[in-house]
């Protein structure tokens, strides 16, 4: 198992960039495109909504810059901002990891050199898949080559932690796509690789395509034999499958996403961001202007809260520690819950070691290979136990 760094009064930082140069057709996140002129303002309002949670005792471990695009964002406003964090809270002793996401063609040699010495260390960038026209059918503004030409400028700047996003179950993608598409990432040596199946989202542009006839999505059947693929060749190539969706190389794991998927505290800035911290989970406003008007005139962000009470808590240990590999120890269970729900959780378990489909070593519990193809719907009968 590898250690995870984070000490208990440590939190991670999350920053929301709303803007995208173009709207993909599958993408239901909080991004716009045409509302670039509201980057000066955004800056002001995310650097008073920070204010707000200053002075804080606990110190940062991660930085995550995600959108939208944030290397769409101006690169000035961005690294004044995330210089206005590490100036205004502790810092873990250790060094912290600091992400940037990025989408090809949208970040020059300049503004990676410049952003690498206001301490990004670390790179997401959104690939989803190598052909060009699986890229065109989804909507996608780049290319391959355009994918290829920001990676190595990266790698030549000196980015040493580099993390790639896919897509697979696109539109008309065949498995032999998505085989090509592993063959010539894995080619690359990206240090982190995370491959989500496509979730078809009411309401955007692909799914009005699907539902007009106009694409026809790979049958459950492929998405699962490309799932299996990944599941079997991302290992053999070197990557620790850490969690569900995403692999790593030894030493690469996405500390910021294991902070979230450990039930661990964050702070989200900025529209439509959500944070955890000290027992509530809230989010903020989600148009960019509305954010911004919020805190031009000093009003509350917060759209939705919820207490986040023992019981909740332990939900969601299960239902993200099980997407981890590394499992979930049940200890804590057995401490917090009454002795009768702690043993029907027990008996759930032990049928589904019978079924092959969680392994149990002394108190922990993991999802075999097999179950993580059907992770949900384990995860929700494990979850019974509290209805
Ligand atoms: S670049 Fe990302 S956030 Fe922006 S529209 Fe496309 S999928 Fe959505």
């Amino acid at each position: 198992m590898e250690a995870i760094r984070l000490l208990g009064n440590e939190f991670g930082i999350y920053v929301h960039f709303p803007f995208c140069k173009k709207k993909c057709d599958y993408c239901d996140f909080n991004s716009y495109a045409g509302l670039d002129s509201l980057m000066s303002a955004y800056t002001v309002a995310l650097i008073k909504e920070i204010e707000r949670y200053l002075p804080q005792s606990r110190s940062v471990r991660t930085i995550y810059c995600g959108g939208g695009t944030p290397s769409y964002f101006i690169t000035e406003f961005l690294i004044y901002i995330l210089n206005y964090i590490r100036e205004h809270f502790f810092l873990s002793r250790d060094q912290i990891e600091t992400t940037l996401e990025i989408n090809p063609g949208t970040i020059n040699l300049q503004s990676l050199v410049e952003l690498r010495n206001a301490g990004v260390n670390r790179l997401s960038i959104g690939l989803q898949a190598t052909q060009d026209e699986l890229l065109k059918r989804i909507g996608r503004v780049h290319t391959w080559d355009d994918f290829c030409f920001t990676y190595h400028l990266a790698r030549d700047v000196g980015f040493n932690n580099i993390g790639l996003d896919l897509i697979f179950g696109l539109p008309g993608q065949t498995l032999t796509e998505w085989k090509e598409t592993l063959a010539k990432v894995v080619n690359l040596s990206p240090n982190h690789i995370s491959a989500y199946a496509l979730q078809v989202e009411s309401g955007t542009k692909l799914a009005a395509k699907v539902e007009a006839g106009e694409f026809i999505l790979p049958s459950e059947d492929e998405v699962a034999a490309m799932m299996a693929y990944t599941m079997e060749t991302l290992p053999l190539a070197g990557y620790e499958h850490y969690e569900i969706s995403n692999y790593a190389k030894p030493g690469f794991r996405s500390e910021h996403n294991l902070n979230y998927w450990l039930g661990r505290d964050y702070l989200g800035f900025g529209a439509g961001a959500f944070s955890t911290f000290q027992g509530k989970r809230y989010c903020n406003l989600h148009h960019p202007q509305e954010y911004i008007n919020a805190l031009k005139y000093d009003q509350s962000l917060i759209v939705e809260s919820e207490i986040i009470d023992e019981q909740l808590a332990l939900k969601e240990r299960l239902m993200l520690g099980l997407r981890l590999a590394d499992g979930v120890n049940l200890n804590e269970f057995r401490r917090s819950l009454v002795p009768t729900s702690f043993g029907r959780l027990e008996r759930e378990i032990d049928e589904l070691v019978n079924l092959g489909l969680i392994r149990r070593f002394d108190n922990t519990i993991q999802l075999t290979t097999n179950a993580m193809m059907i992770s949900n719907s384990i995860i929700s009968r494990l979850l019974s136990v509290w209805s």
